[in-house]
Formats: structure tokens, C-alpha cells, sequence
């Protein structure tokens, strides 16, 4: 079995990804499905934290990203803390581990 993990060398990662690149595209699926059910066997994961966001203004522009919003594009550029204090009152019901 190969794992691909953030200790894995960019020289080591080079030859592993020649070599997915030699495998048919079923096999490379099923070896990963094969890997997932090791490691995770068919468990699902989630937060159970609630997400206020403060702001959506961003530094970075990702292409993807449809969170963060222009300054023209907000009417205001930070949440004000009675909003944040009215949304975390609003999820209290939801069993939550926490906000963020
Ligand atoms: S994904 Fe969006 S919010 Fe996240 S860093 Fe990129 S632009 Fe910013």
C-alpha cells in the first residue's frame, strides 16, 4: 500500500505520481477505495462548531472561493459583535462543540 502524506518528499511524490500515471483509471480508483475502507472504513466526519464569519473580506484571491466578497461588495466590513452574539443565540439548539 502507498501513502501519500505531508512527509512524503517532493522526489518521492514525483516517482509515485509517474507511476499513478502508468495505472488505468480503474485501478488507481480502486486501490484508493481500498485505501479509504483501511483507514477510515466507511466512517463520515464532520465539525459539530458553528461558523460565524466576522468578516468576508479576504486578503487572498483564490479563483474558487465564493466566501470572500470585494469591499465594494459589503455594506459593512465586519460583523458587529450584537450580530455575532444574535447568530450564536440563534444555533443554541444545534448541539454544537463550539463556534467559529
Ligand atoms: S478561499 Fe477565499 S476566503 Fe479562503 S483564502 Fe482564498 S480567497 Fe480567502
Amino acid at each position: 500500500m502507498v501513502i501519500v502524506s505531508e512527509y512524503t518528499s517532493s522526489a518521492e511524490s514525483e516517482q509515485l505520481l509517474a507511476e499513478f500515471e502508468t495505472i488505468p483509471l480503474a485501478e488507481l480508483l480502486e486501490r484508493a477505495k481500498d485505501q479509504r475502507r483501511e483507514r477510515h472504513e466507511t466512517s463520515i466526519s464532520y465539525s459539530r462548531k458553528v461558523f460565524i464569519p466576522l468578516t468576508h473580506l479576504c486578503r487572498d484571491v483564490c479563483g474558487y472561493c465564493t466566501f470572500a466578497k470585494a469591499p465594494r461588495e459589503v455594506a459593512q466590513p465586519f460583523l458587529p459583535p450584537e450580530q455575532v452574539l444574535a447568530s450564536a443565540r440563534e444555533r443554541r439548539h444545534v448541539r454544537q462543540a463550539g463556534a467559529l
